[in-house]
């Protein structure tokens, strides 16, 4: 089967003039865009779009996580190294013990 006996999928009556490499239909020029350097026809270029969408949003979600995951991170590290010369400053519990004391 050669592609000048072929017929366009969505138009019967014309002639394919290229075949989408994703599918493997023939279509014809109306039919068939050209994006990126890769030839893709209508179902295909929008289901790329769709993925394509789909992939920048989870990445978008990926990179908001990462970025969160990092400053509770910093944040934690952050709290910590404040918290640290509070307890050497108070080791025993001074002001439990000097309540007990004015009693
Ligand atoms: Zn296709
Ligand atoms: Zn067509």
């Amino acid at each position: 089967m050669t592609l000048r006996h072929a017929r366009c999928h969505f138009h019967k009556e014309r002639e394919a003039a290229a075949r989408c490499p994703h599918c493997g239909r023939d279509f014809c020029r109306e039919c068939i865009t050209d994006f990126d350097g890769v030839v893709y026809c209508r179902p295909c270029l929008a289901a790329f779009h769709a993925q394509a969408a789909r992939d920048a949003g989870w990445r978008a979600w990926v990179g908001a996580a990462l970025i969160l995951g990092a400053a509770v991170l910093v944040q934690a590290a952050v709290f910590l190294a404040l918290l640290r010369p509070l307890a050497n400053l108070n080791p025993g519990r001074p002001a439990a013990a000097a309540s007990k004391e004015a009693r």
